[in-house]
């Protein structure tokens, strides 16, 4: 017999789980959220935040997606700030990428010593790109206290092991103490997703560990993407600049070993020689959410009231604001701005 009831049940409050949530609170009043431990301290703690629209061709549907995305991105964070007086670093327009494909305005010599001081070029062309960025850290709390504000209500502590369903409609959750009732479920639990009794999903973990460095002089003023050697660096507060990442099939470990660590700060001083003397300040790693095809999971399943947000990949912080968006609008029976074919969750038999 079921303790509480709800509208929506969402499983997961990470950057996904929390967007949905808030676009769902929009029309429906009893909205929840449970994690299975603190919300947003898995992938979207870990993140870099690039809001890198990758210009992929195929599907077609993924770069619609994540345009999409980084176009709703400003009025999302001002939607959040709104209603939390946490404070998040969202820069715009503030990215450079070095020696990759051309893409943006290249820019000389003398420009790019103007905008980015400390950056060796090497000879390489580099391109300033119209691309957005967001600290991880200051979005996730931020979007929890806005949540709270908004009365969503959380469940923490407290690991979902079971979606009920009945005949072909959803019910709601089970944890290991409690039953929940909701017409309405969302599961959002990221690398996890696939590992909930009746999930009628699939998803991997792939491991991404990066290190923020603690410059001596100077630090970065823009995102760096530089493909030789293969790494990017945001600058983070207090002068700190975060460099990622590995992309590692290591399973649910999530530890983060100090030569990978090295070799990131490495890299980083190939493209700003200055950090070869930075201090190693914090490393750490996240388990991305992927699926068998490294596309996103998105929509509906079999049973009638129970939706699929999941599979985001690289790209989980970019895409969350358009996740939100069609989720709500495909729980309204609303035409969905998007084709979402090649991510629906019944492609997986
Ligand atoms: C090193 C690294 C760098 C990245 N850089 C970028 C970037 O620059 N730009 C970008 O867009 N993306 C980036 N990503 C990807 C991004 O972090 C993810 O795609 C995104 O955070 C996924 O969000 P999520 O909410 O699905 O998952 P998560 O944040 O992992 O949240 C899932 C939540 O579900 C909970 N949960 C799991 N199972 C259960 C259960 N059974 N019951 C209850 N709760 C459960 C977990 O505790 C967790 O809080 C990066 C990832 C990594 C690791």
């Amino acid at each position: 017999v079921p303790t509480h009831s709800f509208d929506a049940f969402i499983i997961g409050g990470g950057i996904i789980g929390i967007s949905v949530a808030l676009e769902l609170r929009r029309t429906l009043r009893n909205v929840a959220v449970i994690d299975r431990s603190q919300p947003g301290r898995e992938a979207s703690y870990a993140a870099a935040g690039m809001l890198n629209v990758i210009d992929v061709t195929e599907p077609p549907q993924f770069s619609s997606f994540a345009r999409l995305s980084a176009q709703l991105y400003p009025a999302y964070i001002d939607d959040i700030r709104s209603s939390t007086s946490f404070h998040i670093d969202f820069q715009r327009d503030a990215a450079l990428s070095i020696g990759g494909e051309a893409r943006g305005e290249r820019l000389d010599e003398t420009e790019v010593a103007n905008l980015e001081p400390v950056l060796a070029t090497g000879g390489q062309p580099v391109y300033r790109i119209v691309e957005d960025w967001v600290d991880p850290r200051t979005l996730m709390p931020a979007a929890i206290d806005c949540a709270k504000h908004r009365e969503i209500h959380f469940v923490t502590g407290s690991e979902v092991t079971e979606v009920v369903m009945q005949r072909d409609s959803v019910q709601g959750i089970k944890t290991e103490r409690t039953t929940y009732a909701a017409g309405l479920v969302i599961n959002c639990a990221g690398a996890w997703s696939e590992r909930i009794r009746g999930a009628h999903t699939r998803s991997r973990p792939v491991k991404g560990q990066m290190v923020s460095l603690l410059p001596a002089g100077e630090s970065i003023r823009h995102v760096i993407r530089a493909k030789d050697p293969d790494v990017y660096m945001l600058p983070r507060q207090g002068g700190l600049v975060a460099v990622g990442a590995t992309v590692e099939e290591a399973g649910f470990d999530k530890s983060a070993d100090p030569d990978t660590a090295r070799s990131l700060h490495a890299a980083a001083a190939k493209v700003v020689p200055s950090l070869a003397q930075a201090r190693i300040h914090q490393t750490w790693s996240g388990l991305r959410p992927a699926s068998p095809d490294d596309l996103p999971v998105i929509g509906p399943t079999a049973v009638r009231g129970y939706f699929i947000a999941g599979g985001h990949y690289r790209n989980g912080i970019l895409l969350a604001p358009a996740t939100g968006h069609v989720i709500a609008q495909l729980v309204a029976g609303d035409e969905c701005t998007l084709d979402l074919a090649p991510f629906s969750p019944q492609r997986f038999k």
